[in-house]
C-alpha cells in the first residue's frame, strides 16, 4: 500500500471540567468527548523522496474566515514528521488536505488531523506501531491528539490523554453553529484562569445518563467550564444558543474553548428549523447537521 485517504472527525465536548492545573501550566480535565459527522479528507502519499514531507490543502470550495498555512506549524506535517522519524526505515510523504472543520471552532480539526496523519502512514508502513504507541506517541502534538486516534465517545481526563472509551451511544440530532471568528484555546484558558469560577456539573452524572439514554440528566448535568470565557470572547453565543433552545433544543452549549455552539434535538424538523433561523439572523454561515459516530465507522479509510 502506498497511499491512503483518511477521514479527520470532528470532536464535541459533551461536558468539560477544569480540575487542576500541573506545575508546567497544563490544566487538567475530565471531558465527555464524542466524535460527530463532520470531517476533513487527507490523502497521504508515500514518495520515493526518503526525506520530504510537503503538503498542500484546499477548503473544498469555501472560503474561510481563517487560513491555516502548509508549513511546519501545520499539525499534519508535525504529525508525519514525528512518525516519519520513529520508522525503521525513512520515508518521503506528500499530503493532501482538504479542509471541512471550521479553525479554531473547539471541534479539534487541527487534532484530529494529526491523528489521521498518524494513522495514515502507520497503515501505509504495515501497522508498525499500536493504537497505544500512537497515542503515546501523539501526546507532544496536543492534548486532544490522543483522544483523536480512535475517537468515539470517551471519558478524558489528565491534560486529555487518560482515555476511557465509554460503552453507550448517544441517540439525538445534533446542529452545531460556529459564529464568524474563531477562539484561540490559550486565550479561552487565560480568562478562565482570571475568573476560575465553576459552576458545577457532574461528569459521571452525563455519563451515566448517556448510558441510560437519559436527556433530561444528559441537560439537568452538562457543564463546560469554558463556557463563560467563549461567552466573553464570542458574545453572539448566547443567542445562538437561546434560538436553538426555542426551536426544541434539548440543550446548547459551547463546545470545548468554542466558538461553536452544538444543539441535541430529538427531531429533525426542529433540528432544520433552529439552523434555518440562525442563518437568517446571520448568526453563523457554518451550521452542520451531524449524528454521533462510533469509532468503527468514524476510521472507515479509503486504503489502496
Ligand atoms: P481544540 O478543540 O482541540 O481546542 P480547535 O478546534 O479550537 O481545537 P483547531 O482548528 O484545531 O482548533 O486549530 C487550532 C490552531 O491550530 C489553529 O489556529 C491553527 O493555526 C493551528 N493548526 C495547525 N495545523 C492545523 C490543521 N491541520 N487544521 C487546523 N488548525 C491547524
Amino acid at each position: 500500500m502506498k497511499s491512503v485517504i483518511e477521514r479527520a472527525y470532528a470532536k464535541i465536548n459533551i461536558g468539560l471540567s477544569i480540575t487542576g492545573r500541573r506545575d508546567d501550566g497544563y490544566h487538567l480535565l475530565s471531558m465527555v468527548m464524542q466524535t460527530v459527522g463532520l470531517y476533513d479528507s487527507i490523502g497521504i502519499y508515500r514518495t520515493n523522496d526518503r526525506y520530504e514531507i510537503s503538503m498542500d490543502m484546499d477548503y473544498a470550495g469555501s472560503h474561510p474566515e481563517e487560513e491555516i498555512t502548509c508549513d511546519e506549524s501545520n499539525l499534519c506535517i508535525r504529525a508525519a514528521k514525528l512518525i516519519c522519524s520513529l520508522l525503521p526505515e525513512s520515508h518521503g510523504y506528500y499530503i493532501h488536505l482538504t479542509k471541512n472543520i471550521p479553525v479554531a471552532a473547539g471541534m479539534a480539526g487541527g487534532s484530529s488531523d494529526a491523528a489521521a496523519v498518524l494513522r495514515g502512514i502507520n497503515a501505509i508502513e504495515g501497522h508498525i506501531f499500536s493504537s497505544d504507541q500512537l497515542r503515546a506517541m501523539s501526546v507532544s502534538l496536543g492534548a486532544d491528539v490522543p483522544y483523536c486516534i480512535d475517537g468515539g465517545l470517551c471519558l478524558c481526563e489528565g491534560i486529555g490523554e487518560k482515555i476511557t472509551p465509554i460503552d453507550a451511544s448517544l441517540k439525538t440530532h445534533i446542529l452545531l453553529a460556529k459564529p464568524p471568528c474563531g477562539v484561540s484555546t490559550p486565550a479561552a484558558y487565560k480568562w478562565f484562569d482570571c475568573h476560575p469560577d465553576s459552576a458545577g456539573g457532574d461528569i459521571n452524572a452525563v455519563i451515566d445518563s448517556i448510558r441510560k439514554g437519559d436527556m433530561k440528566g444528559i441537560r439537568d448535568n452538562i457543564h463546560n467550564d469554558l463556557e463563560d470565557a467563549a461567552r466573553h470572547l464570542v458574545p453572539s453565543i448566547p443567542d445562538i444558543e437561546e434560538i436553538m433552545e426555542e426551536k426544541g433544543a434539548i440543550l446548547s452549549r459551547v463546545t470545548g474553548s468554542g466558538p461553536t455552539v452544538f444543539g441535541f434535538f430529538s427531531s429533525e424538523e426542529d433540528r432544520s428549523a433552529a439552523s434555518s433561523e440562525i442563518k437568517s439572523k446571520g448568526l453563523c454561515t457554518d451550521i452542520f447537521s451531524v449524528e454521533a459516530l462510533t469509532p468503527d465507522y468514524a476510521h472507515e479509510a479509503e486504503r489502496k
